[in-house]
Formats: structure tokens, C-alpha cells, sequence
């Protein structure tokens, strides 16, 4: 077991966040979040109108149910709003968390005192150095300090650009806010008439087949759907045990195959320039049967996201460079490639370690480019930190449920 930190500084009031906060409450460690949200959980709530494709019993960890009065249970599948409402919002009112949450307290930068990146990589001595956090508040910006420090912010807040080879198109900067980058909301009349018109969606992944589902069943909305590959595979798993991931791959499937009339999916296909025109967009798509011109009414770029890094440029953190995710993690999921995220083993707390001792990416982030992670993996890498300053004082993770 590692000495127990003196003072312990969650970063991000996400799923993953709370949950660290709760082990750290329950192990008696002092621990403050910092959230750069107005509310905890701020990236899920954006996201709440999507429903999760994993049931309740996946979505809430062992300690957040004994912190729970009345923890949702089951096999339904919430929407993020569900899970905000029933499960963080309660979390962060409850006893364990009561004014230990600062909310829009941004963290702007970690780094060690007195020590720049370069200078000491004995481990001991970058570890007598209190990590230093630069923090912007309603109060202006101050220096925290903490011995360890969970990085939780996600990665739902970086979007990645939509141009080949994963930089931005020629235009693209350009056209700033014309391209949408979250999940739009579809639940109202007023949420579908601002998707009429034709609409350019680029990317493959979930976020992508949930927006092309939902869009393609609105009347007035022509859909052009980019996909780099020119044989999708949509990310299918073989007798999927979630049915609602399962429904996203055969809709996606059936669009692709032309069964819709007010959808062409351009496979093959990538963005070579962006322009705005006279109020549209004209795109250039470049595809192995040559260039094609799209004048489009609305953008919408569901191209993955990825953490920020920058948070931790000061440190002495090693990524990954091909998926940006922290080295021995990224190695070892590498290692153990399995196309189904419910089929992932533990990592075990020396893959969570960088080489910056007190330091730990957890969470979304933690998984760099990777799309694999589920919230049940971030809660069993809370276990294994906290586990490794007091064993005795956390639960262990939650099963995976049989198919
Ligand atoms: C649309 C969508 C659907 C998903 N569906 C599922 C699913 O069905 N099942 C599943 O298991 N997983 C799902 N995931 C994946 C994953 O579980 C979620 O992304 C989950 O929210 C990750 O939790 P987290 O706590 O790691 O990060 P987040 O929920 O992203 O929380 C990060 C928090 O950090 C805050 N923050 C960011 N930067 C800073 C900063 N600099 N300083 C302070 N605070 C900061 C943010 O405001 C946010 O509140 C889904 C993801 C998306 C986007």
C-alpha cells in the first residue's frame, strides 16, 4: 500500500469523478472536485437526451448505490438525463459530497512545484514536490495544491476536426459555430425544424449511427452521411448482449443499403474543403470515384473526441501515439484488443501509472482515442487507485452481468 495522500484533488464532477470522490469520502482520504461545469456531470447532461446502450446495472458502481437512498436498478437503459437527475445529482447532494464540489472551477494546468518537466525524473523526488493546480474561478484564478491528483475531465468537451486525415478541412476554421460537434437534441418540434433542410453528417461511430437514425426519420430533413471507410463495419459485435448498440448497427446498416430514399451514405468518402455560400455550405468530398461538390443547409462533425492534454503538459505523462491515451494503459488494451468493451478485463493499478508519481488520467480520457470505455471500467479504476492507498476501505468492482 502507497502512504495515503494528504490532500487529494478530483478533477471533473463526471460519473467517473463523483465516483472518486465517494472513495475517497469513504476512505476517510480529504479530497476537494474541481468542475469546470455550473452543474456536476455537465458533460452527460449535454448529452441527455441520448439513452445510454448499457442498463442501469451497469451505470451506477457498488459505492454509489450504498450512497444512494434509492439507486435505480435493472435492466433498463436510461437516457443521460435519466442518469443525471436519478444518480450524479443526488450523489453530489448527498452527506459523503456536501460542500466538497466546486462548481465552474475550471483547472487550467497541473504541474509539480518547483519542478519543470525536464528536471528530476527520480520518482521520489518528483513525489516530495506538491502537485500545482491552476485553477479558474468565479474568484478569479488561484494556485490549489494536492499529492494526488485524478484527472477526470472526459473528452466530450474536444471534438475532434472533420477534414481528411483527422486535421481540419480548408474552411473549416472558418465556419466556427455552423458546425455542430455534440448530439443535437430531436425531441421537440422546435429541436427538428432547426435539422430541416439537407444535412451534411460526417463520422461513423455511435454518436454518428444515433444522429443518422434520428435524422433520417425526420420528414423534412435530406440526409448526406461522410464515412471515411469504404466497407463500414459499423463496429458490430457478434451476438451483441446490448440490444440498443445492436439497433444502432442494423439501422446504420439499412441506410447504407439505400433504404431510405432521403439518405445517401458516401462511403469512402472524405472532406477535402468547407465553405460557406450564399448561406449553405458547399463541401468537397474526395472519394475513390473522384471529387464530389455537396451543397448542404447544416453540418453536423460526430468525429470522436479526445481528452485534453494540455492539462498535463508540465508533467511528466507519456502518451500513447497512436491513441493519445496514457502509455501503459493504452499498451495493455492494445494487448488485450477485444472489439466488445464488455469484454474487457481489469487492468490491474500499474497500467492507470504514469510516470509522474500522484498523477492518474481516469475515465473517458484515460482511453485517448480508443472508443471502448464504458462507465463500469472507470469505476473499477477508482477501486484500484484508491485500493492501492487503503485496501481495506473500497468495494470491489461490479460484475459483468451474463449475456
Ligand atoms: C453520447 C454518449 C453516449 C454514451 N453511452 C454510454 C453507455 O451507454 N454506456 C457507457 O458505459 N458509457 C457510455 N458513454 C461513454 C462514457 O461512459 C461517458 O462519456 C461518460 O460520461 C464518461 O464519464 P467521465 O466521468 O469519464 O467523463 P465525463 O462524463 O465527460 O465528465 C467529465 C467532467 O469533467 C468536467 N471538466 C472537463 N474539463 C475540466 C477541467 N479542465 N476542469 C474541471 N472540470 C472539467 C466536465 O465538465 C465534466 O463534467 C457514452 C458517451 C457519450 C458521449
Amino acid at each position: 500500500m502507497t502512504t495515503p495522500p494528504r490532500q487529494v484533488a478530483i478533477l471533473g464532477a463526471g460519473p467517473v469523478g463523483l465516483d472518486a470522490a465517494l472513495a475517497c469520502a469513504d476512505a476517510e482520504l480529504p479530497f476537494t472536485v474541481y468542475e469546470a461545469g455550473a452543474t456536476v456531470g455537465a458533460h452527460v447532461a449535454a448529452w441527455g437526451h441520448v439513452r445510454l446502450f448499457t442498463p442501469w446495472s451497469m451505470n451506477l458502481s457498488p459505492r454509489m448505490r450504498t450512497h444512494l437512498p434509492d439507486p435505480p436498478e435493472g435492466a433498463i437503459c436510461p437516457t443521460g438525463t435519466e442518469l443525471w437527475d436519478s444518480v450524479l445529482r443526488p450523489l453530489a447532494a448527498g452527506p459523503a459530497l456536501a460542500g466538497r464540489i466546486r462548481l465552474a472551477h475550471r483547472v487550467m494546468a497541473v504541474g509539480r512545484t518547483g519542478l519543470l518537466k525536464h528536471e528530476e525524473i527520480s520518482t521520489a523526488a518528483r513525489a516530495a514536490a506538491p502537485l500545482r493546480l491552476l485553477i479558474d474561478g468565479p474568484g478569479g484564478e488561484q494556485v490549489h495544491s494536492a499529492d494526488l491528483v485524478l484527472d477526470c475531465t472526459g473528452t466530450y468537451g474536444q471534438p475532434n476536426p472533420t477534414g481528411e486525415g483527422g486535421i481540419a478541412a480548408p474552411g473549416e476554421t472558418g465556419l466556427g459555430e455552423r458546425i455542430v460537434r455534440t448530439l443535437p437534441p430531436l425531441d421537440t418540434d422546435r429541436d427538428r425544424a432547426r435539422w430541416r433542410g439537407t444535412v451534411l453528417l460526417v463520422g461513423a461511430g455511435k454518436s454518428a449511427q444515433t444522429a443518422a437514425r434520428s435524422l433520417a426519420a425526420l420528414p423534412g430533413t435530406r440526409l448526406h452521411w461522410v464515412i471515411r471507410d469504404p466497407d463500414p463495419g459499423w463496429g458490430e459485435i457478434r451476438g451483441d448482449a446490448l440490444p440498443g448498440r445492436q439497433d444502432l448497427v442494423d439501422t446504420a446498416r439499412r441506410l447504407a443499403a439505400g433504404d431510405n430514399a432521403r439518405v445517401t451514405v458516401h462511403t469512402g468518402a472524405t472532406i477535402q474543403s468547407l465553405h460557406a455560400d450564399h448561406g449553405r455550405v458547399r463541401a468537397l468530398l474526395g472519394s475513390p470515384h473522384g471529387p464530389r461538390e455537396l451543397l448542404v443547409d447544416h453540418l453536423l462533425s460526430l468525429t470522436g473526441y479526445v481528452g485534453d492534454a494540455g492539462l498535463y503538459r508540465q508533467l511528466q505523462v507519456h502518451e500513447c501515439y497512436a491513441t493519445a491515451a496514457p502509455m501503459n494503459l493504452s499498451a495493455t488494451l492494445l494487448d488485450t484488443a477485444v472489439s466488445d468493451c464488455l469484454a474487457q478485463p481489469a487492468v490491474g493499478v500499474d497500467a492507470l501509472r504514469t510516470p509522474e508519481p500522484g498523477f492518474f488520467v481516469l475515465g473517458a480520457k484515460s482511453y485517448g482515442r480508443l472508443s471502448t470505455f464504458l462507465l463500469r471500467v472507470g469505476y473499477e479504476q477508482v477501486d484500484q487507485i484508491i485500493g492501492s492507498y487503503t485496501p481495506q476501505n473500497v468495494s470491489t468492482a461490479q460484475p459483468v452481468p451474463p449475456r
